[in-house]
């Protein structure tokens, strides 16, 4: 008879100055699950990574997880929250399922790792977590198609939903990253311009969704939302072939980590406005923006549509796809990741300052990803370079003790300079950060190597002495990106 698992508090964990890992039963015990397979080869404890140390005893942690916190300004990073009565703390979970959003779990095997550096007033630690079930075992019992209806903003008193009559049915497809622009309101277009501003946080999801008549009612109730996401697991005649917008604005930025852990799923939004949004003073289109009356609909059981995770006749020339692989290392404070395959990932800056868990030896899958194959003479790599309509997605967590990304410092004009470049080229600036910051060791500091937020650094110069001006350039995707938004 075995003793009942030990409880963690999260507060006692971020003492621990060295990452640690625990399951609910210590030594896998043959009635239950079978033990995990071993690691991969390239995942094994080496010279640089010893595996996180394990508690001897089992323990389990209790607590609940939550949307992102709703700050303004927004933090820096928008992942999903834990707490338990001592501390919160950022995490990340697999097995994802929107119904334990605001829900008590018990986190049965996890991994956590302790920040390096406390960020002001956020939290030192990153949760991993494996395996979770509710605490509430009714919670576990409903069935697969039961549909979960979710208020974007909870408690929301539900006044007027005269002008939020929209809903939207389909498949999400990109997750745009969470970014804080001025918007005015304005009556008319003429209006726009002497409106008053507000920032506001948000972000877009592009959504492949059926012009079937059904899906086009006007009608939205229970029966019809349960009907559609439900029923349609079972591959009923929809087709998801028109691109629809929503834009998540507001407080409902804060279902960005959702909104990722849903790519390729069916999902239904309700109580939606739609509005002409301009992004320039000349660009304009429509798309549908949440409200606080807005609710998020998704079917326990979503059998993950694939068709935008294509990726074959990928010829290197710029294509989109998805891609999976193991961490092998990284780079420039997160900004590159070797992966296997001699495939690397370039990110763009919010990428790399958002998502904690791209530790070596971590599985992700990208999405959305461009695919570039620079044609360097001297090797055969295959860049992965992502934009503002990637997302990544934790498949695995390392089982090795290594550091998360968590990034202080401010955009440098050296990040912004290699945000500018082509793909290819970014690469190359960052393999020559490398060779210069070995060939400068001990006579000069990284300020002078790297530069700082106003001043250039020799990396740069040299850089841009050697690139064609053509080199530098802009995004590849602008669609989803926007320095200003207008609504009337
Ligand atoms: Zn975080
Ligand atoms: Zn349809």
């Amino acid at each position: 008879m075995e003793d009942s698992p030990n409880i963690a508090r999260l507060g006692d964990l971020l003492r621990s100055p060295r990452p640690l890992t625990a399951t609910a039963s210590p030594h896998f015990p043959s009635t239950a699950s079978p033990p995990p397979p071993p690691p991969p080869p390239t995942l094994r404890a080496t010279d640089h990574h010893r595996i996180i140390t394990s508690l001897n005893r089992a323990t389990i942690i209790v607590g609940t997880l939550n949307l992102a916190a709703s700050s303004s300004p927004p933090p820096p990073c928008s992942c999903f929250r834990f707490s338990d009565s001592s501390a919160t703390v950022c995490c990340d979970v697999l097995r994802f399922q929107p119904s334990c959003i605001g829900k008590e779990i018990r986190v049965t095997a996890w991994n956590f790792i302790p920040f390096k550096h406390h960020r002001r007033g956020g939290s030192g630690g990153f949760l991993e977590i494996i395996q979770w079930s509710f605490s509430d075992s009714s919670e576990g019992l409903k069935g697969l198609h039961h549909v979960d209806s979710l208020p974007l903003v909870p408690n929301h008193r539900n006044d007027d939903s005269s002008k939020a009559q929209y809903h939207v049915f389909g498949v999400v497809e990109s997750v745009g990253p969470v970014s804080v622009v001025p918007c005015s309101m304005a009556v008319s277009i003429s209006a726009l311009n002497s409106s008053s501003k507000v920032n506001l946080p948000g972000f877009l999801v592009q959504l492949m969704c059926c012009e079937c008549r059904l899906c086009c009612s006007k009608e939205c109730n229970t029966d019809f939302i349960s009907g559609t996401l439900a029923e349609n697991q079972n591959g009923n005649g929809h087709s998801f072939t028109k691109m629809q917008i929503v834009y998540f604005c507001g407080n409902a930025y804060t279902w960005h980590a959702t909104m990722t852990k849903l790519i390729c799923t069916q999902i239904m939004v309700s109580s939606l406005k739609k509005k002409l949004i301009y992004i320039t003073k000349d660009e304009s289109r429509v798309m549908y923006v949440t409200a606080d009356m807005s609710v998020f609909h998704v079917c326990r059981f979503s059998e993950k549509w694939m068709p935008c995770l294509k990726s074959d006749n990928i010829m290197g020339k710029g294509e989109c796809g998805a891609y999976t692989g193991v961490i092998k290392d990284v780079y420039m404070q997160g900004m590159a990741l070797e992966l296997d395959h001699d495939v690397w990932l370039l990110l763009t800056d919010e990428l790399h300052s958002s998502v904690h868990g791209l530790r070596v030896g971590t599985i992700i899958s990208v999405r959305n990803v461009h695919f570039m194959d620079p044609k360097f003479s001297w090797t055969k790599i295959i860049i992965l370079g992502a934009c503002i309509k990637t997302s990544i997605i934790v498949e695995s967590f390392s089982p090795l003790e290594t550091g998360c990304n968590v990034v202080l410092q401010p955009r440098s004009m050296l990040g912004k300079f290699i945000q500018s470049l082509p793909f290819s080229a970014r690469l190359w600036v960052l393999l020559l950060v490398s060779s210069l910051r070995k060939k400068f060791a001990g006579f000069l500091s990284d300020k002078e190597i790297l530069g700082t937020q106003h001043k250039e650094g020799i990396v740069q110069m040299y850089a841009s002495s050697l690139l064609p001006p053509s080199m530098i350039q802009t995004e590849v995707c602008m669609v989803l990106s926007w320095g200003f938004v207008g609504m009337t």
